[in-house]
């Protein structure tokens, strides 16, 4: 949580990591914008959006999102990413084992590397190709329970849980004293 954050209203810094292709930038946009594009652009290197949210304690969290690019050329440029970052979100996609271990990856990274109070998510995406799916739900569970993170899983397509993935963020955010 950035310092010209105060009691009533937080700046957070939001990194979203995980392999390309997971639909990290699908959620960002469905987010922010509110849509879907399925001819998006793959991310070069990283974007930056913003989107302010109101909670029921009259609260606001403006998230300051950083979406990286999953290209394994990129990854030394991760840490510019998420050093200062007070969220990372971790992706991966529900059809697709190797997004899954990808992730556990960036959870290493991030664990190590990370803020020590950093609030760490997973997120399983492209939920709504259920007869697709090649991850349980119960795996992403138990992962993200071992490891004390929030678990949730996302489809950028249907908008299915992208705004309580947000929300749940920012109830776990640490609030600076008032
Ligand atoms: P990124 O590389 O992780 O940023 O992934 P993108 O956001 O570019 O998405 C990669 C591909 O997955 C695109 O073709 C998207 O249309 C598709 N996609 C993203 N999210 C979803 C989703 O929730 N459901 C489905 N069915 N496709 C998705």
């Amino acid at each position: 949580v950035n310092g010209d954050s105060d009691a009533k209203n937080l700046r957070v810094k939001l990194v979203l990591l995980g392999d390309s292709g997971v639909g990290k930038t699908c959620i960002v946009l469905r987010f922010v914008r509110g849509q879907f594009d399925p001819t998006s652009k793959v991310t070069v290197g990283a974007s930056f959006l913003s989107q302010t949210i109101a909670l029921q304690d009259s609260t606001t969290v403006k998230f300051e999102i950083w979406d990286t690019a999953g290209q394994e050329r990129y990854a030394a440029l991760a840490p510019l990413y998420y050093r200062g970052a007070a969220v990372a979100v971790i992706a991966y996609d529900i059809t697709n084992p190797d997004s899954f271990h990808k992730a556990q990856h960036w959870v290493k990274e991030l664990q190590k590397h990370g803020s020590p109070d950093i609030v760490l998510a997973l997120v399983g995406n492209k939920a709504d190709l259920q007869e697709k799916r090649e991850v349980s739900v119960q795996d992403g569970i138990d992962y993200a329970e071992k490891n004390g993170m929030f678990f949730i899983e996302t489809s950028a397509k249907t908008a299915d849980n992208i705004n309580q993935l947000f929300e749940e963020i920012a109830k776990r955010l640490p609030r600076p004293p008032p």
